[in-house]
């Protein structure tokens, strides 16, 4: 997954599977930097939160460790990004994660990115993926997705995807939890508002009582996925074109990106409810 000339940038989110992958690649001597996007949820305080435990291991391992603010980006914090889009929030907050640590990888030579990705989410999102045939986000469900160089975007430059990993998609959530606690790694425990009610917190869940009935399902479930579907449909279903963003000059198969859509709907939106604000509450 990792040259040795590697610049990698880990997804960092203060959660368990983000800061123990940051531990484990850093003692493994790689080069990882850590990239904490500050999503502005405060409902529980979260975002503040969660920044705190990944300053804390930073402290610890030394490594850098850049911090985004998602508003500061997009001009409004995830929540009312989620809500404008009117997708799931974490379908929206997804996109907009995806689309921030690629920009920044990008443009800070960074040549990985790594993400915590353990093996109860990879299965819950095949799951997730295969009750509903959603035939193209199974192609791409890959534990490493290739570097894609589109050349360059106008005044933006060179434009691409960079490599992504998930190093940890052969452990369980239980396995990544015992290893940041033997480590002495604190972690946000609290979930992120958003999450209640999620369908991949369902499939996680019924995947685990398969599991107790019929242990070892789960992996058997995921990795003769990836070893023998998942190429086969990355060969017949290839990836639809990319190309420069009319907006943001980020790749996308659109004229417009989806991130640039949701940011575009945001500002619509705060700009009819901002008239009748100011109305109500000269
Ligand atoms: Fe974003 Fe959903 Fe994860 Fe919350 S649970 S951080 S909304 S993707
Ligand atoms: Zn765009």
């Amino acid at each position: 997954m990792i040259e040795p000339s590697d610049k990698v940038l880990v997804a960092v989110s203060g959660g368990k599977d983000s800061l123990g992958l940051w531990f484990a690649l850093t003692q493994l001597g790689y080069e990882a930097d850590g990239l904490y996007l500050d999503l502005g949820i405060l409902s529980g305080e979260y975002s503040g939160r969660s920044k705190e435990f990944a300053m804390q291991l930073c402290e610890r391992i030394q490594p850098a460790l850049h911090i985004v603010k998602v508003a500061d980006e997009m001009g409004k914090p995830v929540p009312v990004l989620s809500f404008a889009s009117n997708r799931e929030p974490c379908s929206a907050c997804g996109a907009v994660k995806r689309y921030l640590f690629n920009k920044f990888a990008f443009e800070n030579g960074y040549t990985v990115i790594a993400t915590g990705h353990n093996l109860d989410d990879e299965a819950a999102t095949l799951l997730g993926n295969v009750l509903r045939w959603q035939i193209g986000y199974l192609a791409r469900q890959a534990p490493v997705l290739p570097e894609r160089v589109l050349g360059f975007g106008g005044e933006q430059g060179r434009i691409g995807l960079v490599k992504r990993i998930k190093p940890f998609v052969r452990f369980t959530e239980k396995q990544v939890a015992l290893f940041t606690i033997i480590n002495r790694i604190p972690y946000i425990e609290q979930e992120c508002p958003f999450a209640v009610g999620a369908a991949s917190l369902f499939y996680k869940d019924l995947l685990n009582k398969i599991e107790e009935r019929s242990p070892g399902t789960k992996w058997a479930f995921y990795s003769q996925f990836v070893e023998q579907v998942q190429p086969l449909l990355d060969e017949r279903f290839p990836e639809p074109e990319l190309r420069p963003c009319a907006r943001c000059g980020m790749p996308t198969t659109a004229e417009i990106c989806s991130v640039c859509r949701i940011k575009e709907r945001a500002n619509k939106l705060v700009a009819e409810i901002k008239p009748q604000c100011v109305e109500h509450n000269p």
